[in-house]
């Protein structure tokens, strides 16, 4: 456990057993074990991989959330009250929308939509009276027409003005359709968030209206005699704010802006502190960018602390607290389940058996002085001169210079030297700089049945840290230092940075395969993953099994939602089913008229092609 950080990234919702088993545990007295409801559903005939999900741990991250600011604002004597929104963008998949409108009924936790198919979603949700539903992103006329119907719904639709020009437009259509809007603004803070996405904050942010823009806002609505439609002030300086400081910084200058609109004669309601609450996804609880240096309670008492102290100094009365919290409302709730199939690598490599033959060049053979040359004393050298020599074997095979069998046994031997040096570097107390790489070099490559695209895109494309560790197998000592790659025809495909409490590390101590089955969970990939994935080479959507935790370690598969079918993401690409049948048909029936295809071969050709466009994009017989 303590190899895989468990303890330090799980926040309680995971644990190891004794026999060094994965278990989720959403609520003291609640457990399941991964790997027996993986075992369960390949029983069933299910294939990998597989998202878990667990519906409690995502109500629990709501009842977390709502309650630390009850707490805090219980505890400072906060005179005004708490009510979360559920930015859908980071995760718009059903259960996770309806579990958090579920659990949020409690608390008024309410939704945010960004799109007008986002708000299409959030008012179909039905949702406590008083939660709101914020609606931000820029606007054309049909949003802005959505969220004034959803007000006369009787729901508590806010529209966040983005820009200056959005006001125009909701005065105008609040007038055609006759329903008074209830307006809020982002304003656009000059404190900045610490982390990936500093850039959302600060005066050059894409979103928001400057101090003069916010003041020509309440100009206009006092014109049109609508300054009470002006309920919320809103900020967000970016997703994984690493620092608490500057969260303090932000809420400051937000709440400052606050009070003064309010002594300027704005009855505002709501002050909206966006999202930006961070997940520990390395456990070093340090300002590092898969970190924060801040627990969820801290966030909370921050936050109501701050408002309640530059509101009292104003004598401005307390705003009902809001924020816009995703990804640590999502994260922890999602495991991605991959199975290995397949290990390869440079030790994996079957010994040196080619011959020296009588020509062999010269170079082949400096090779092999320096592999029986190596000590203690002089590994470095030899590494230096067997890098350089393994150069000129590559140069000298382009040039046409090296044989075949000699570039094989030269590259064999070069091999044999890097293992020879990596033995000797293991006993040592520091490894020397140009040596830094040779553990990356040398491990094994963990072949795993997913995609890095379609599963974990924020890898990719952002370098965002998951935690990985074996289901099974953890009260056996890992032996082997491994890099993973998907099954995707991109070398981009591949996991090679892992977390550690101190620093990032290259590759992942895993268990020599046994023949058994041997699966790897990916950890707090609840948040972003599901809608940002992309369907490289064709490989869609993954199975997923909705799984809830019983007493004594039992549990209970909810719902399992079968992954996309080949035939989706052929047709999400503008073909249709129907198309490719009739061509395929029309080239058989070529072939067999050409006589290279029997009818039997014919009809067994159609059935196999059948049931791949109806089967589960990823490898299935393992
Ligand atoms: N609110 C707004 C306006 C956002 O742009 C975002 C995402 O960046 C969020 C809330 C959610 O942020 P987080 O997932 O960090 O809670």
């Amino acid at each position: 456990a303590e190899l895989y950080g468990v303890p330090y990234w799980s926040s309680g919702y995971f644990r190891v057993t004794e026999d060094g088993k994965i278990q989720v545990t959403p609520e003291p007295g609640l457990s399941a074990t991964l790997q027996d409801v993986v075992d369960e559903l390949v029983a069933r005939g299910e294939s990998l991989p597989l998202l878990l999900r667990f519906p409690q741990v995502l109500s629990g991250r709501v009842r977390q959330l709502s309650e630390a600011f009850r707490t805090a604002i219980r505890e400072y004597g906060y005179a005004g009250s708490y009510q979360g929104v559920y930015p859908i963008k980071v995760n718009q998949r059903r259960m996770v929308v309806e579990t958090i409108a579920e659990a949020g009924q409690t608390y008024a936790t309410g939704l945010e939509a960004g799109s007008k198919a986002e708000l299409a979603l959030c008012l179909a949700q039905d949702l406590h009276p008083e939660a709101l539903l914020c609606c931000n992103g820029f606007k054309d006329d049909g949003f802005v027409k959505l969220a004034l119907w959803g007000r006369k719904m009787g729901k508590n639709v806010v529209i966040t003005l983005e820009k200056l020009s959005e006001l125009d437009r909701v005065l105008r259509v609040s007038k055609e359709l006759g329903v008074r809007p209830a307006v809020g603004v982002r304003f656009k803070l000059h404190a900045r968030g610490s982390g990936q996405w500093e850039e959302s904050g600060g005066d050059q942010a894409k979103f928001g209206l400057n101090a003069s823009e916010l003041l020509q806002v309440v100009a206009r609505l006092r014109e049109e005699g609508m300054l009470d439609a002006l309920v919320m002030l809103h900020c967000h300086i970016g997703s994984q704010i690493t620092d608490i400081r500057r969260i303090k910084v932000a809420v400051r200058e937000a709440t400052q802006t606050y009070v003064n609109l309010v002594q300027g004669g704005v009855e505002l309601k709501y002050l909206n502190v966006g999202g930006g609450l961070g997940v520990d996804y390395d456990g070093s609880k340090t300002t590092f960018y898969a970190s924060m240096n801040y627990t969820l309670s801290e966030y909370a008492s921050d936050v109501v602390y701050t408002i309640q102290e530059v509101c009292k100094k104003a004598e401005v009365k307390e705003p009902t607290i809001v924020s816009e919290s995703g990804r640590a409302l999502t994260a922890h709730h999602a495991v991605l389940v991959v199975p290995v199939i397949d290990v390869t690598g440079p030790t994996r490599q079957q010994p040196l058996t080619l011959e020296a033959r009588p020509d062999q060049h010269q170079i082949v053979a400096d090779l092999e002085g320096l592999l029986n040359d190596i000590t203690l004393r002089n590994y470095r050298e030899v590494y230096n001169d067997a890098v350089a020599d393994k150069e000129t074997l590559h140069n000298l095979f382009d040039l046409g210079y090296l044989s075949l069998h000699d570039r094989a046994r030269g590259e064999a031997i070069f091999n044999s030297i890097l293992q020879k040096v990596a033995r000797l570097v293991q006993g040592l107390p520091y490894v020397p700089d140009e040596l830094e790489d040779l553990p990356k070099v040398l491990a094994d490559k963990y072949i795993c049945n997913f995609s890095l695209f379609q599963s974990l895109p924020d890898n990719w494309a952002i370098q965002t840290l998951f935690p990985i560790t074996p289901l099974a197998r953890l009260n056996e000592k890992p032996t082997r230092q491994a890099t993973l790659v998907d099954i995707t025809c991109d070398s981009d495909g591949k996991i090679d940075k892992f977390i550690d409490l101190r620093d990032v590390k290259s590759t992942l101590l895993l268990h020599e395969p046994d023949g058994r089955p041997y699966y790897l969970g990916i950890f707090l990939m609840g948040a972003y993953q599901d809608v940002l994935g992309s369907a490289h080479n064709l490989f869609g959507r993954v199975n997923e099994a909705h799984v809830v935790a019983l007493p004594g370690g039992k549990h209970r598969i909810e719902l399992f939602v079968r992954g996309q079918k080949a035939r989706k993401l052929i047709e999400n690409m503008g073909y249709e089913e129907e198309m490719l049948r009739e061509s395929i048909g029309q080239q058989v029936a070529r072939a067999a008229a050409a006589g290279r295809l029997s009818p039997e071969e014919a009809s067994e050709l159609g059935e196999t092609y059948s049931e791949e466009l109806l089967g589960y994009t990823y490898l299935e017989e393992l």
